[in-house]
């Protein structure tokens, strides 16, 4: 059973059948940050979890993680990093592949905005399959850094994301699961 907040924080996403095509339930989030108390608490979670913890980058996945890991990263006084859609970043940039249900998708990070040996927590809003966050384990692990824990505020567990994480080796920390 959830806590009186992290039900809150589960009663205020909007879900969304047959979006953004037919047999998807889609979590819509924006519900969620609209509602000043629950964007509170769910970010006050976060903060909760990681406070005290020597972690040096907050890594965020585009693009709702763009909401999330600033919140975070400047609650626990660190930076923020964007991994992207391709084609975004400017500069000399790293990218991981990934498989959707069909075809493939991708992530780029710069290359020195991660340096070897930080400890990194990187954040979405939503773990499906795994294989964005798989994805982006990949590019942080690529420059020698070490992914302290990979962050969602929501799991759907049918989807076996966490199995596909387990193999990176990297723990996953969740508010909410859905079904
Ligand atoms: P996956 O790579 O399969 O773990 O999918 C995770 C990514 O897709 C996250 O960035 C989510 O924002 C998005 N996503 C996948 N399924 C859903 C869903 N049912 N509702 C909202 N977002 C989703």
């Amino acid at each position: 059973p959830l806590d009186d907040k992290l039900q809150y924080v589960s009663d205020s996403i909007r879900m969304v059948p047959d979006f953004p095509k037919k047999g998807i339930l889609f979590q819509d989030i924006t519900t969620l940050t609209r509602d000043p108390k629950a964007l509170k608490l769910c970010v006050e979670a976060f903060v909760e979890r990681y406070r005290g913890q020597k972690i040096d980058v907050v890594a965020g996945i585009e693009a709702r993680g763009f909401i999330f890991g600033p919140p975070l990263a400047m609650a626990l006084g660190v930076g923020f990093v964007p991994l992207r859609k391709p084609g975004k970043l400017p500069g000399e940039t790293i990218g991981a592949e990934y498989q959707l249900e069909y075809g493939s998708d991708r992530i780029e990070m710069t290359v020195e905005s991660i340096t070897k040996g930080q400890n990194v927590v990187i954040i979405d809003d939503l773990i499906a399959t795994g294989g964005t966050l798989g994805a982006a384990v990949q590019l942080v692990e690529k420059v020698g850094a070490k992914v302290h824990e990979a962050a969602c505020v929501v799991e759907l567990p049918e989807l076996q994301g966490r199995a596909k994480l387990k193999a990176t080796n990297v723990p996953l920390f969740v508010l909410l699961e859905k079904a």
